[in-house]
């Protein structure tokens, strides 16, 4: 067709002649196959086949199934580049990416796992009440380097340790924020700043907010390049929530507010309480009030509950406040065009695709019940007789989420179905495992 012929030409000018053609998976890696630019046409008429099952190898080589399809006898899904979304690797000559819009091969639909379809069919939700949700994605992550000989083979750079938050081109001794920062431009996923973060060898790098697809489509790009990127240069950049005991997590932050059909920020009300709109309250009132369900998708590891605890920068207690940091939600200074909601929720492990798409159905469900927050946090503070607790442990909360009907509706029961069963035998697999910390503490002495 003229529309890939046109695609083609561009590539080919920009000296592509590989498109790699990726889609986000059930747990939210990047699923990818390398197509020769000659073989476009076709791929895009008759799609990619690609197993939906999901398997990855850790490098002392246990395979972990991560996602979909065993039970089904591991099908197919078709997958057609959306070549409008293809941009050249500034750090791969000749290479481009490009997202994939996943289809299951029986039916011709969407993919029962396909996280991208999830958040859409939400977002069909809002707009039948004339809202448009507007996300800014924050995402934490650690850099690491190789450290052959100790248990994991990897650590974070010595010289990086003693650094602190928002410290200076000293927190990065290797120019690995500078160097990133820049790809990411040029790969056109809309960052706009970067920073050393509260610990050693800890960054965060800031995305543009916008419409939550697009959101979800560059939080999802953004970790695959950054971990990419990391390795190309021999390290290992993770997203996972708490890779260290004594240093802080790496969040997930989600910046949250709505466009209503006049292109107004509907969370804005200066004449409201605290100047934000009955929309705004209700929205936070439905995350707080589904926010054990909520933590299944936004902290969907057996490590993410590590993060959690008083005094940590990430949330402990169900709550919110203004301007207030330890609190699960925060409400920014701003007001008008930028007034929102903070969800420091979420870890850097989730989905981008499922927090999101979690975020905003609970968001939804807050103002389709019209429910209000209770009365914000007052300073700095963890106050268990206050506020309730968030789920201490994953399996708590895939059973808050199993149990959270009105939120499960929302997202619906086959992809609740899958992740629960999914999730349930990674914390299996877990329970079954031995910990050097059980050997250290009863070995000896028992
Ligand atoms: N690292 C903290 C977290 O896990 C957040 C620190 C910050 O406020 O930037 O959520
Ligand atoms: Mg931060
Ligand atoms: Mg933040």
């Amino acid at each position: 067709t003229p529309d890939i012929r046109r695609h083609m030409e561009r590539l080919a000018a920009e000296g592509v002649d590989v498109v790699r053609v990726i889609y986000p998976d059930l747990i939210g890696t990047d699923r990818a196959r390398d197509v020769l630019l000659d073989h476009l046409p076709s791929a895009s008429e008759h799609g990619l086949a690609f197993c939906r099952a999901v398997y990855h190898t850790s490098p002392q080589g246990d395979v972990v199934p991560v996602a979909g399809g065993l039970d089904a006898g591991l099908p197919d899904v078709c997958v057609r580049p959306d070549l409008s979304t293809a941009a050249p690797l500034p750090w791969e000559p000749g290479v481009a990416t490009c997202l994939g819009e996943v289809t299951d091969p029986a039916t011709g639909g969407p993919a029962p796992e396909s996280p991208r379809d999830l958040l859409r069919t939400v977002l069909a939700r809002c707009s039948e009440q004339g809202l448009r949700p507007v996300v800014g994605p924050e995402l934490e992550y650690f850099l690491l380097e190789p450290a052959p000989g100790t248990p994991t083979g990897w650590r974070r750079s010595p010289e990086a340790t003693g650094a602190v938050y928002t410290a200076g081109l000293r927190a990065d001794p290797g120019n690995h924020l500078l160097r990133t920062l820049r790809q990411l431009r040029d790969l056109g996923l809309g960052v706009v700043t970067g920073n050393h973060e509260f610990d050693g060898g800890q960054y965060e790098i800031n995305l543009n907010h916008s419409e939550a697809l697009d959101a979800a489509d560059r939080a999802f790009r953004f970790k695959a390049a950054v971990k990419e990127l990391a390795r190309k240069e021999g390290n290992m950049a993770t997203f996972m929530a708490k890779p260290f005991g004594d240093a802080g997590g790496s969040g997930f932050h989600l910046h949250l507010s709505c466009s209503d059909t006049e292109e107004h920020n509907a969370f804005d009300d200066p004449s409201g309480a605290y100047g934000l709109s009955a929309t705004a309250r209700h929205a936070m009132a439905g995350i707080l009030a589904h926010a054990p369900a909520l933590a299944a998708l936004a902290n969907p590891t057996v490590n993410s509950y590590k993060r959690f605890g008083p005094d940590t920068l990430a949330p402990w207690l169900i709550d919110w406040g203004l301007d207030n940091r330890s609190a699960m939600v925060r409400i920014p200074p701003e007001r008008g065009s930028g007034a929102r909601l903070e969800l420091r929720l979420g870890d850097a492990s989730a989905n981008p695709y499922l927090l999101i798409a979690g975020t905003i159905a609970a968001a939804l469900l807050g103002i389709q019940e019209g429910e209000e927050p209770p009365a914000p946090l007052e300073g700095y503070g963890y106050d268990t007789a206050k506020s309730a607790l968030l789920p201490e442990s994953l399996p708590t909360a895939l059973d808050a989420l199993e149990a959270d009907t009105a939120l499960t509706d929302v997202l619906g029961k086959d992809f609740t179905t899958s992740f629960l069963t999914y999730k349930r035998n990674e914390v299996e697999r877990f329970q079954r495992h031995v910990t050097d910390w059980e050997f250290t503490e009863y070995a000896y002495h028992l």
